[in-house]
């Protein structure tokens, strides 16, 4: 009997869970550590900011799903891994900690034979003074705060149907944020609410963001082939801001969220502040924490885990100039190099460096955004970690043989721009690869054919679709699995 342990019940920790779990003769085990009861599909956290859905539309118990698929589940966070066992075992173990209301705070040591990391982020709101739902600005990041977040909005549209005009701020809260992606949907949910509720008119919209430009996202910006031309998706993405009278602020470093007040470094090293009355701004990632331990019990955090705590895998992570980066640099079969039985899906991996250009301000502060891992690179590499993993264990492999590189990997994007079934929009992207490839590809870093960029209502009727779909999936209802990643 071998036992794969995995750390995170999110999009990669559920996939990867469900993918061993089916390929797994029963001998084996497959166990889940995860400190929610709940499965979020935290794409859709965006439609519950706006009152388009409710919490328990985009969540789900997870215990009842494990316990139809034979999978060993405890609620509870991972705090430290201990991949060589300690004095009284050779094993390696986890410990963990319950957070379920019978056994809270109780800790104990799981023992593994394989590990997934996929802990996904912390949400550092401690990195930006007054940041966050706990102090002076709002989030989508999780269901309580975006429910929280739609109670904030829906009061601030009664006021503004009064007659009142409002400032809403909506973007990213430090220098080195990533998730553009999902703040620019809220900013465009956001203002067909307030078209919605003919309120428009009252509300001043600004965004506020670490990109150099608009259309970065955190990907260094794409061309897109339309009608014949070329365009840079700045150009695309400054014309729908344009269309909707959204003002922007780039190049912005958030120093802190004050009572109705933001203050701001720009990359030119100005200080400026903007007052509003509301500002819905993502948190910076870092990796949540996990420490790591030898078997005499010293710390060997460093060994696992770069400086931001995200694990660290086969990516190459000297220090190179921007014009050195190769996309061969990313990471294929996200193994800890020390460690070999250990494996990271998800956000939880250290990228090698950002995908955007680094940038700083004359005084020294960083401003441009670190590289996303969405959902379906996530997906993508939780599955096939899994497969390798599972081969491993039924002895038909003795190394890991599938590859899913970023950077040999195309993605799909669909951002929401309004959710109605018959005038909501969604701007669907499609790249190829993710990780630009100067050297296949010297013109723009990715393939043309596969690099796409349209807005439209059916982009809206797919993004409703997925959300059903992929919800779908992580229950294993029948024939999951023939829905991809
Ligand atoms: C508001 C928002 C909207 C988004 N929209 C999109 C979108 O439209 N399309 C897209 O592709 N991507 C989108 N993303 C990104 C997408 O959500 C992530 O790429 C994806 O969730 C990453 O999956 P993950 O499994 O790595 O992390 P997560 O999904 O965050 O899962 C991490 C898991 O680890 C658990 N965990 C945390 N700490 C511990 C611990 N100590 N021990 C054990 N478990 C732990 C968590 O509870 C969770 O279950 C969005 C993100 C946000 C915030």
């Amino acid at each position: 009997m071998a036992r794969l342990v995995i750390l995170g019940a999110g999009i990669a920790g559920q996939t990867a869970a469900l993918q061993a779990k089916t390929r797994l003769s029963s001998k084996h085990e497959v166990v889940v550590i995860s400190p929610n009861s709940k499965w979020n599909w935290i794409p859709s956290n965006i439609w519950v900011g706006v009152g388009a859905m409710r919490p328990e539309q985009v969540t789900f118990e997870l215990a009842p799903v494990y316990k139809k698929t034979g999978i060993y589940f405890h609620q509870a966070r991972a705090v430290s891994i201990h991949p060589d066992g300690d004095q009284s075992t050779s094993n390696p173990f986890v410990t963990i900690e319950y957070t379920n209301e019978s056994r809270k705070g109780e800790t104990e040591k799981i023992s593994y034979d394989y590990l997934i990391n996929s802990t996904g982020p912390k949400l550092n709101f401690a990195a930006t003074k007054g940041l966050g739902p706990e102090f002076n600005s709002l989030s989508v990041c999780t269901y309580d705060h975006a429910a929280k977040t739609f109670s904030a909005l829906n009061e601030l549209i009664q006021r503004m149907k009064k007659g009142e005009k409002k400032t809403l701020l909506i973007g990213v809260g430090h220098g080195n944020c990533t998730c553009q992606g999902a703040a620019f949907e809220y900013i465009f949910n956001v203002e067909y609410l307030l078209r919605k509720n003919k309120v428009r008119d009252k509300a001043n919209l600004v965004w506020l963001s670490n990109e150099k430009e608009l259309g970065d996202f955190g990907i260094g910006g794409m061309h897109i082939k339309r009608g014949g031309y070329v365009t840079h998706s700045r150009i695309f993405t400054e014309s729908l801001y344009t269309e909707r009278g959204i003002s922007w602020i780039t190049q912005a470093h958030v120093k802190e969220a004050a009572p109705g007040e933001v203050f701001y470094e720009t990359l030119d090293g100005a200080e400026h502040s903007i007052k509003n009355d509301f500002a819905m701004l993502l948190p910076p990632f870092s990796g949540v924490g996990l420490k790591s331990f030898n078997k005499q019990g010293e710390e060997i955090t460093k060994d696992l885990f770069a400086a931001n705590s995200f694990m660290l895998v086969d990516a190459d992570y000297s220090k190179k100039n921007y014009s050195d980066w190769k996309s061969s640099d990313w990471p294929s079969i996200y193994q800890n190099p020390k460690y070999k039985n250990i494996f990271v899906a998800g956000i939880a991996f250290a990228p090698p460096h950002a995908i955007s250009k680094p940038m700083q301000s004359p005084n020294g502060t960083s401003i441009f955004p670190t590289p996303p891992r969405t959902g379906m690179p996530s997906g993508v590499m939780a599955r096939q970690i899994a497969l390798n993993i599972t081969d491993m264990m039924e002895g038909k492999a003795d190394r890991p043989t599938r590859h899913a590189s970023m950077a040999k990997m195309g993605a799909a994007c669909i951002a929401s721009a309004g959710a109605n079934f018959f005038k909501g929009t969604a701007v669907s992207m499609t790249m190829y690869p993710i990780i630009p490839d100067f050297e296949t590809y010297p013109d723009t870093g990715r393939q043309l054919k596969y690099t796409t960029g349209e807005i439209g209502l059916a982009g809206h009727w797919i993004k409703h679709f997925l959300h059903h779909a992929f919800i779908y999936k992580a229950k294993a209802k029948p024939f999951w699995r023939i829905i991809p990643e």
